[in-house]
């Protein structure tokens, strides 16, 4: 098993030589990146403009409205879980949490370094709030951890737009309907 990874890899990083930018269409030499993700590719320059960035240095503290599907009520619940813990940095946070536990996004294991363009950023950005919540679940008050389930989980569409079904159950579980 570990052995066809291994073969893959150098092949892999030949083919990043040849690349093209996505922006520019220049080919991507030394300072250029590829995005771990999306495996697209940037220009030294365009990498700059475009956020090129390792996971630790993209630069985020915000609980966006993007995220737990648009759900205000687990953003609320996260909101207060870091005030009352009192934690500043909540990228460093949950970038400690990621190393422990070995987090994988799309099947591969996410590392600090790993170069992300910014649109993956914020997909992963989210992803990782909703795995840090998840972790967090048995230090949230009783109100929060206690209530049941929602049958679709994390994809249910209902949260999004009915408060009252957003606070009565839980949305950060998998969705069981499929
Ligand atoms: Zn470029
Ligand atoms: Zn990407
Ligand atoms: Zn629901």
């Amino acid at each position: 098993m570990g052995s066809i990874s291994d073969e893959e890899m150098p092949a892999k990083k030949e083919q990043i030589k040849q690349k093209k930018c996505r922006y520019c269409i220049s080919e991507i030499k030394g300072n250029g990146a590829e995005c771990t993700t999306c495996s697209k590719g940037a220009c030294g320059n365009c990498c700059k403009s475009n956020k090129f960035l390792s996971l630790n240095i993209h630069n985020i503290t915000a609980i966006p409205q993007s995220s737990f599907s648009k759900n205000e009520y687990e953003q609320k619940v996260l909101k207060d879980y870091i005030n009352y813990q009192g934690i500043t940095d909540l990228k460093k946070e949950i970038l400690k949490t990621i190393v422990k536990e070995k987090w994988r996004y799309k099947g591969k294991e996410l590392k600090q370094n790993d170069i992300l363009c910014e649109d993956c950023f914020k997909n992963v950005w989210n992803e990782l709030l909703y795995e840090y919540r998840k972790s967090i679940n048995d230090s949230l008050p009783k109100k929060v951890k206690e209530r049941s389930n929602c049958w679709y989980g994390k994809d249910c569409k209902t949260q999004a737009h009915n408060q009252d079904h957003a606070k009565k159950y839980n949305h950060v579980c998998p969705n069981t309907k499929t």
